[in-house]
């Protein structure tokens, strides 16, 4: 059981009022609260151990440097991955992407195929297009639903001996939707495709097993995780690891340097050129600890009740849509009432002290898909509160009333 009351203790943020109002932070998909625990962390990096790792032979710069490979090693852990030099530090989700799609340009030819999922963020989208422009691949996508779930029968015609990589997100942003990764991922490789998840949203739910699921590359974000911002990790299969080239050159990435020729140095450190966001790193390791002590199965239980006291609240409220009905899906809901901008609701949302966001959240194609130009999207951590969502349930009604 999850001693809620216990955990918002950790969290000095949720104790600040906005306009006047006690903080109630329901945007939690964009980014989480940083607990105490991690705060502390990086308070003590900076006040006593700052240095730069890998190069130093002093003290300070060995501390620092112990601590970011005992983060590497967490991360190792809680994703399963069989080495820890297939952890590569990133500065989020989109870097990982992006080093991906950049390593494919040497290994993908004219006529390829590439296939994501309609389900995706803007940073699983934009780099394969990219991708495809520098190569000539072309870009298939497996279609959705109404419910927001994924078409998975269009997906097996998608596939042929063509297809040499499939993208897909765990859970969508914009809907919340678990996606069925384990059989995309199935499917994949019988056509000898690699495949790549986007898992920004799903780890501060669920905790992946990267070496169950045969998964070849998997990405996210520290911030989406009680973590701080800039810093996240690219799991990625060695064999992998080894194909795809460096994604930036400098100091660190290095073996030898002449001007003739440059050998690059083994992995991790291939794809981690330039000074890194070693703070960072090591409060991630501290996220990680800090959710894993409370255990995903708890937090992913509670936040499940959250969202069925919520959902069952707001289709309530008259003329109130939510898109993306997924059976599988996580604490995250996109709606919007009548025909009133979402904006206008998020505007007066703010002024009661609720943070929830507003637009497309950076996935335009489904809102093009539903003909809508955004949604309301409330989303809730294990720190929300059943209390929290009555008081947003009775905000959201004024605000309707102001506004109809
Ligand atoms: N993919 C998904 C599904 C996301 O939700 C996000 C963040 N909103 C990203 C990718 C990008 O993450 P970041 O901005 O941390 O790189």
């Amino acid at each position: 059981m999850l001693n809620v009351s216990e955990i918002r203790k950790d969290f000095p943020i949720l104790n600040r009022k906005v306009n006047g109002k006690p903080l109630i932070y329901f945007d939690n998909a964009a980014t989480s609260q940083t607990p105490q625990q991690v705060i502390d962390v990086i308070v003590d990096y900076y006040s006593n151990y700052n240095a730069n790792i890998h190069r130093g032979v002093h003290s300070l710069s060995q501390e620092a440097t112990d601590a970011y490979e005992q983060a590497r090693l967490k991360i190792q852990k809680h994703f399963n991955a069989e080495h820890s030099y297939e952890v590569i530090f990133t500065s989020g989700t989109t870097h990982g992407i992006n080093l991906v799609a950049n390593g494919f340009s040497s290994l993908l030819k004219k006529g390829d195929e590439i296939v994501v999922s309609a389900l995706e963020h803007h940073s699983n989208i934009v780099p394969w297009q990219m991708l495809c422009e520098r190569t000539g691949a072309i870009l298939k996508v497996i279609p959705m639903n109404e419910n927001g779930e994924l078409m998975l029968s269009e997906f097996d015609s998608l596939l042929n001996k063509n297809t040499k990589l499939v993208f897909v997100n765990h859970i969508s942003n914009a809907l919340g939707t678990i996606n069925p990764i384990e059989s995309i991922i199935e499917k994949a490789h019988k056509v000898g495709a690699a495949v790549l998840v986007d898992g920004a949203q799903s780890c501060p739910h669920i905790k992946p097993d990267v070496q169950k699921l045969d998964v070849d590359f998997y990405v996210c974000s520290a911030h989406k995780m009680c973590g701080p911002t800039g810093v996240g990790m690219l799991y990625g299969k060695e064999e992998w690891l080894k194909k795809l080239p460096p994604y930036q050159g400098g100091g660190e990435m290095i073996a030898e340097v002449t001007f003739e020729k440059t050998t690059y140095a083994d992995l991790p450190h291939k794809f981690e050129a330039g000074t890194p966001n070693i703070c960072g790193g090591i409060a991630f390791g501290a996220a990680l600890d800090y959710m894993n002590r409370i255990g995903f199965n708890v937090i992913a239980e509670y936040e499940h009740e959250l969202l069925e006291y919520a959902t069952k609240q707001l289709l309530q409220i008259e003329s109130l849509k939510i898109y993306g009905t997924a059976k599988n899906k996580t604490s995250v809901i996109s709606f919007n009432v009548g025909t009133i901008h979402p904006y206008d609701i998020g505007t007066i949302l703010d002024k009661m002290g609720i943070a929830v966001r507003t637009g497309h959240h950076c996935a335009q194609p489904i809102m093009d898909y539903y003909k809508i130009p955004g949604t309301v999207r409330a989303s809730f951590m294990f720190y929300n509160t059943k209390e929290e969502i009555d008081t947003f349930i009775s905000a959201l009604k004024k605000a309707i009333m102001m506004l109809s």
